[in-house]
């Protein structure tokens, strides 16, 4: 059995700063990934990551409380304020910590951080590369690791986590993608920082890789699940294809015209117009094509025309060459085609401030924990900044814990125990799979949940479609059992190990399904048809859903409110 001391679950931006922060406190730490780290999601990051720095003109009197407002605004009052405080108030150092170590920002003039006006932000407050903000980080923070010499598996898919009789997590199992064969990875503490699960929806921005199927395994050794019913969808992905259009095209200026030619935000967030948050921003869009008012009753214009050729190519390169690449269109000289898509999750692995969970020796950080600093609704560049506060923050914590156990462990025995029956159960798995007679087809029953997904658990909620919905994820867990692979070869069998998640995604996307059905509420990207209000009354409070055989089980949890009471949502 392999053992290091703090096994840290995901090559992303969360997961390399966890291992970062835990490695530098003297602990003998390892990376576990499905690819290769530079190769995560987060390296897909355009727009840029917020941080109250004031550095540009119009923004010199941002504070970080301004900062932290504003995401408890945008999280439509359901972020819990004392962490929205830690990321505001954490983010300038860390931006500056990433400068140091190298990371190439746009500069300004004077040749300081450049920024940009972003979604829901009082003040230009993003801080950017070009529009390659992710790529840029990623490959400074994967720098770090190297320097330290910091052990990476890659190419391992995490099936099963370790849950010892003593109730402490002990490790992980997965499945060597390369060999086919299932590896037992013992640990005194495992960080989850695996990111979003975009692709239980039809139309994503995520990566392929992006299933959520770790938060199943999670799920299943009895870690809850919080806020999954938030769901956000991007104003301007690239029609037909779903890649994301950065949010920054419209911080440099450029605007959305419905069919008419008209810059139809005026009639729904007439101050912020495009700058409105996303929840807002995608509403106004579903609603100008479901009215008539849209291109081919399915996409807007994003038009970037006056911006000029100089700006597009010096700030939105990337965007520009998306656009050319997969539409066919130059957005110097025509508009872009874009449509809504699911982009990011604001639910995940329930988590403190510091990123335990309840399983001791469990912690989550990134884009599938729920901290919760996003609330109901995310806004733009609060995600990338997430990722490095709170995953420094849990690999700390991580290290606080494996310091504080006796013997520098000791429990030999109970990890172990606990990894055996973690084998047994992945091996289970994977021999029915490849042994099973199943007759049913895993690729239609995945598109099936997708397109449920997608097309009643989107933009607009309503009960009668969501019971549909609920009631197709439950016919889909029962023929997911009945689900074989066609491959029998064990080396790199992707088929394998995209078909050991299905069953593990149709249950996340139920806590998605039945915790919206509950919340009979609008509040940021829930949208109700059939309950139009937000009611504190009622439900200005977290779901938290429990595995159960039967189905998820849940309970609610108060908000944590330090300053903001709610109020009403003008932009
Ligand atoms: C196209 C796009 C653009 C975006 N732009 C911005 C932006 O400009 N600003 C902003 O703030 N946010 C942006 N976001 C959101 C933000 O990029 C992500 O939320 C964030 O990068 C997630 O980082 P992470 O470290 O949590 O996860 P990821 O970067 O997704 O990394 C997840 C890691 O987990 C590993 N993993 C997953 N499953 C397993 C498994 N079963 N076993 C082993 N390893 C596993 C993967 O290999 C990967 O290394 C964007 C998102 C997208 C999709």
């Amino acid at each position: 059995m392999i053992y290091h001391q703090v096994l840290v679950v995901g090559g992303g931006l969360a997961g390399l700063r966890a291992a970062i922060e835990a490695a530098d406190s003297g602990l003998d730490v390892a990376v576990i990934s499905r690819v290769h780290p530079v190769r995560s999601h987060s390296g897909a990051a355009q727009g840029g990551i917020n941080a109250a720095l004031g550095n540009v003109e119009g923004s010199r009197d941002d504070s970080w409380e301004k900062h932290a407002f504003d995401t408890v605004k945008g999280s439509d009052y359901l972020a819990d304020q004392d962490a929205a405080e830690i990321l505001a108030r954490e983010a300038p150092e860390r931006v500056y910590e990433a400068e140091h170590w190298g990371c190439p920002f746009s500069r300004t003039d004077e040749g300081k951080i450049a920024q940009r006006p972003f979604g829901g932000a009082g003040y230009p407050r993003c801080c950017y590369a070009a529009d390659r903000t992710g790529h840029v980080l990623l490959h400074t923070y994967f720098e770090q690791t190297v320097k330290r010499g910091l052990k990476v598996y890659e190419e391992r898919q995490v099936l099963e986590l370790a849950r010892g009789d003593d109730g402490a997590c002990h490790g992980v199992v997965c499945l060597n993608l390369v060999n086919g064969s299932l590896e037992a990875f013992g640990a005194s503490a495992v960080v989850f920082a695996t990111g979003g699960f975009g692709r239980i929806y039809a139309r994503s921005t995520n990566a392929l890789i992006n299933t959520g199927g770790p938060l199943a395994v999670a799920f299943w050794a009895g870690v809850p699940l919080k806020d999954m019913e938030f769901v956000q969808f991007h104003p301007t992905s690239l029609w037909g294809t779903n890649i994301l259009i950065t949010e920054g095209a419209r911080g440099e200026g450029g605007y959305l015209l419905n069919s008419r030619g008209e810059r139809f935000m005026a009639a729904y967030a007439p101050k912020a117009m495009e700058l409105a948050p996303r929840d807002i921003v995608s509403r106004a869009i579903e609603t100008e094509v479901l009215e008539g008012r849209g291109f081919e009753n399915a996409y807007v214009h994003l038009d970037l025309r006056h911006l000029g050729a100089k700006k597009i190519l010096e700030r939105l390169p990337s965007i520009r060459e998306i656009a050319m690449d997969f539409a066919g269109i130059d957005p110097i000289v025509k508009p872009i085609p874009v449509q809504p898509a699911q982009h990011y999750a604001m639910g995940g692995i329930d988590t403190d401030v510091d990123g335990a969970t309840a399983l001791p020796g469990f912690f989550a950080a990134g884009e599938c924990a729920c901290v919760s600093v996003h609330g109901a609704n995310r806004l733009g560049g609060n995600s990338l900044m997430e990722t490095i506060v709170f995953g420094r923050r849990a690999g700390a914590a991580a290290a606080r814990y494996v310091g504080g156990l006796e013997n520098g462990d000791g429990r030999g025995r109970a990890r172990a125990a606990a990894l055996r029956a973690a084998m047994l159960r992945a091996e289970g798995r994977v021999f029915n799979l490849l042994a099973g007679e199943g007759g049913e087809d895993p690729a239609a029953l995945r598109k099936a949940m997708a397109v449920a997904m997608s097309d009643k658990l989107g933009i607009f909620r309503s009960e009668g479609p969501m019971r549909e919905a609920a009631a197709t994820l439950a016919e889909l867990k029962q023929r997911a059992q009945r689900v074989c692979v066609r491959s029998r070869e064990r080396r790199y069998n992707l088929e394998l190990a995209t078909v050991l998640e299905l069953g593990g995604m149709i249950e996340v996307a139920e806590t998605i399904a039945l915790g919206a059905l509950a919340r009979r509420e609008s509040r940021g990207s829930h949208a109700r048809t059939d309950f139009k209000e937000r009611d504190d009354r009622n439900w200005l409070k977290h779901t938290v859903a429990h595995w159960t055989p039967e189905g998820p089980r849940f309970d609610y949890t108060p908000v944590r409110i330090t300053r903001w009471q709610p109020e009403a949502r003008r932009y």
